[in-house]
């Protein structure tokens, strides 16, 4: 049997050809008409040159911008010498960047994925492994709070209980009990016999930029160690510089016991860590997780190469003035905007605004302006720039914004 090209296809029908996308999933839906070839700091390029100013940054991901010298020569560097390995075998660089990461924060031991949700997963292993080991193997629920992202393995999907990512896949109980965000007398309530710990996102993303209260961090954390529970964070989004401090929880004084990160931490080259303290992390002994791929020299070279950009002297400074100027400003765009716009929210560079008109509306009116953003839970559109914007990128995402607001005002 011969099969037809899509060309003979229309002819014989009539019916436009499958093009090459229709070879994917269906799971996304990129706008047909717009390709990206390259890009440079801040800026997206098409085939034809034309510039799109970048406040997406892959979601998070490309937090020194697209093509950074530093990142670009730790990369081909490494690519001309050795790409892969297997943790059968020492991965030097792989233990340079967990002593790194752990002496920034809380964490000891550091287990590296490919994802942040199968850094998470592994954090989620780490919570019953770590109560299993130390004799209570009955404590294995997790709880997790509403309008929260944790990725899309299905233990992932289970702690953050999205009934809209679970359907299909999950039955009802996992072993995971969800508490509505920030409600403390219901989080109380869910505590039992069987409970082994606690997520959540310090500054929630996909759910709508929503910073916790100082007050709530404190109250998780007192009640993870009155009932022997194991707190973890998932900084996968919100870590990595983001929030202008290099862990989002180092605002709040309160430390976890695991930590979820991926998104910055590779700059755009696939990576996730799952960090914890000494007593977890060393109950995950050999042969209890592991990863063919996770800590491959390729991210790791990358990843360190990161984390001298993040450990330049004042770079959290930095995030944090720029992030002060863009919500002060958009706060401003409020006040003139109200029919548009209701108000803004985040915590350094990650910003959201929560819109009055739809908010595909407001992504698609700055996409014809020549800005990227994201939407997400709330009728919000996401503000995620690079962390290194440069001034005049910043006021012209001001402009292109206003210009925006304009538009809808006018009608
Ligand atoms: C993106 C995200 C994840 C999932 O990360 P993937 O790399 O897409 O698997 C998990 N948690 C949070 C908070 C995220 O923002």
């Amino acid at each position: 049997m011969t099969s037809s090209t899509p060309k003979e296809i229309t002819e014989m029908t009539g019916i436009s050809a499958p093009g090459p996308r229709d070879a994917l999933w269906p799971n996304y839906s990129p706008p047909n008409d717009l390709v990206f070839t390259h890009g440079r700091g801040s800026e997206l390029f098409t085939a034809d040159g034309e510039a799109y100013l970048d406040y997406l940054s892959g979601i998070a991901v490309t937090s020194f911008g697209h093509a950074h010298p530093h990142l670009v020569a730790a990369l081909t560097e490494q690519a001309g010498k050795l790409w892969h390995l297997s943790n059968i075998f020492r991965i030097p660089a792989a233990e340079r960047l967990a002593q790194r990461l752990t002496q920034s924060c809380f964490a000891d031991r550091v287990f590296f994925a490919n994802s942040g949700t199968e850094a998470v997963e592994a954090g989620i292993k780490a919570i019953r492994g770590y109560q299993s080991a130390t004799g209570h193997k009955d404590r294995y629920r997790i709880i997790g709070f509403t309008d929260s992202f944790h990725g899309r393995t299905l233990a992932a999907l289970a702690v953050a209980g999205n009934p809209s990512h679970m359907q299909d896949f999950i039955p009802l109980d996992y072993g995971f009990d969800q508490v509505e965000w920030e409600n403390l007398a219901q989080l109380k309530k869910a505590i039992g016999p069987n409970t082994a710990g606690i997520v959540l996102e310090p500054v929630q993303g996909e759910g709508g930029i929503r910073p916790i209260s100082a007050a709530f961090m404190k109250q998780v954390r007192a009640l993870c160690d009155e009932h022997g529970l194991v707190f973890m964070l998932d900084e996968v989004q919100c870590g990595i510089g983001r929030s202008g401090k290099l862990f989002a929880h180092q605002h709040f004084a309160v430390t976890p016991d695991v930590m979820a990160l991926a998104k910055g931490l590779g700059g755009g080259f696939p990576v996730g860590a799952c960090l914890t303290t000494e007593a977890i992390g060393q109950t995950m002994v050999v042969g209890t997780h592991g990863s063919t791929f996770g800590g491959n020299p390729l991210a790791m070279a990358v990843g360190n190469a990161v984390m001298d950009l993040l450990l330049e002297p004042g770079q959290q400074q930095e995030v944090q003035r720029k992030g002060e100027v863009l919500q002060q400003q958009l706060k401003q765009l409020v006040e003139r905007y109200p029919t548009v716009i209701e108000s803004v929210h985040g915590l350094g560079l990650m910003i959201g605004i929560k819109c009055t008109v739809p908010n595909g509306d407001m992504l698609e009116k700055l996409r014809e302006k020549k800005m990227l953003v994201g939407k997400c839970g709330a009728n919000m559109i996401r503000l995620l720039p690079p962390l290194n914007i440069s001034d005049a990128h910043l006021e012209k995402g001001l402009q292109i914004v206003e210009a925006a607001l304009q538009d809808f005002q006018d009608g």
